[in-house]
């Protein structure tokens, strides 16, 4: 994909490392979940200062029992004792990674909206689309940096992250494409990045890959590769979704956008979606900030795609008799 180079990096002596952890601004992670423990473990790692909120006295009285935050990577464990903290802990926050779920995101804000500097800087990590634009309408002052990941990591325990699939993670902010200072934190951290210059499109990308894929491996019940089965149906989606892409203004995100789906069904053919995974582990989805946010995104344009419209009703059919959440 077009337009996006990695910040550049200046190889730090020890003296300039240890200046510059001295100088750093402290990392709010919001969650303790997957991603927001595989951020936390990395960057407490490499001596960066991260403090962790967490929901409520009771998950912080479970957390402050054990020893900090675990990261189980190529099979080894470590253990960092990352201060924990509730939402409403009395220090001002400079810098939030945000690492809740996307139907989470405006409560979990509008929580800590009174510890925020009125310039603070957001870090948003949730999948799909539409929860960004809901956080960035509620703090106008902020900046919200849009964050699109291919890192897997998920949790075989409280307090304890098992770090899956080595990715990447492209960073970028539509409305100010400057790249900020701190991109040098995550080099430091060994987290793998870059900044882009055209989130959204990644952003539109990814959710069209996962509004082609994810709801069909719920409603036939398979892997990914069981999709190899349904080709037809697969490439009338993703007929639809590129016409999307191109009334949203996204055509760079409907380039080929069948044959990477297709790509993708074989690469990752043994592999459950995680949209099949929540559902299978009674789950709430983030269907709203995907498949719904896709339809709703063709109705604001008078864009008839029935096959996704219908697509989206089989599926809520589907939550609605497992008596998960719809939205
Ligand atoms: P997760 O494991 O479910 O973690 C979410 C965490 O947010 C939970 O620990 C939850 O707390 C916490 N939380 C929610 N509301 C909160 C609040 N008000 N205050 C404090 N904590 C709060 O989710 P995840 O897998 O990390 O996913 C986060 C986002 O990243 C999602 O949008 C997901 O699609 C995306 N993503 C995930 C992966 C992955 O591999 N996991 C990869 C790419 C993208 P409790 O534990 O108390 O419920």
């Amino acid at each position: 994909m077009p337009g996006h180079y990695s910040g550049s990096f200046v190889p730090f002596t020890v003296s300039d490392l240890a200046e510059y952890k001295l100088m750093s601004t402290t990392w709010h992670i919001l969650g303790a979940g997957s991603l927001g423990t595989l951020w936390a473990t990395r960057l407490a790692r490499a001596g960066v200062p991260v403090r962790l909120i967490l929901r409520d006295e009771t998950r912080l009285a479970s957390y402050q029992a054990g020893n900090g935050l675990t990261l189980v990577e190529h099979g080894e464990a470590h253990t960092y004792p990352v201060i924990g903290e509730t939402p409403d802990s009395p220090t001002p926050i400079h810098r939030l990674l945000v690492a809740c779920k996307a139907y989470d995101a405006q409560a979990a804000i509008a929580q800590l909206q009174p510890r925020l500097v009125p310039d603070a800087e957001l870090i948003l990590l949730q999948n799909g689309l539409g929860s960004q634009d809901a956080v960035a309408a509620q703090l106008p002052l902020a900046r919200c940096i849009f964050a699109s990941s291919t890192e897997g990591a998920f949790r075989d325990g409280d307090w304890r992250v098992v770090f899956a699939g080595h990715g990447y993670t492209w960073l970028g902010d539509a409305r100010h494409p400057t790249p900020p200072l701190w991109l040098d934190d995550l080099h430091i951290a060994g987290i793998p990045h870059a900044w882009s210059t055209d989130i959204l499109t990644r952003l539109w990308r990814k959710l069209a890959l996962n509004c082609a894929i994810n709801p069909l491996t719920v409603l036939y019940q398979c892997r990914n590769g069981g999709l190899q089965n349904h080709r037809c149906e697969v490439a009338t989606l993703c007929g639809e979704l590129s016409e999307l892409l191109e009334c949203a203004g996204q055509p760079a995100a409907a380039l080929d956008l069948q044959d990477e789906v297709e790509r993708v069904i074989h690469a990752t053919a043994a592999n459950y979606s995680s949209m099949y995974q929540d559902v299978a582990n009674a789950r709430r989805t983030e269907i709203s900030y995907l498949l719904g946010y896709a339809c709703q995104a063709a109705a604001r344009h008078q864009l008839k795609l029935p096959h996704l419209q219908q697509l989206h009703e089989r599926l809520v059919d589907e939550l609605r008799a497992r008596g998960l959440p719809r939205d």
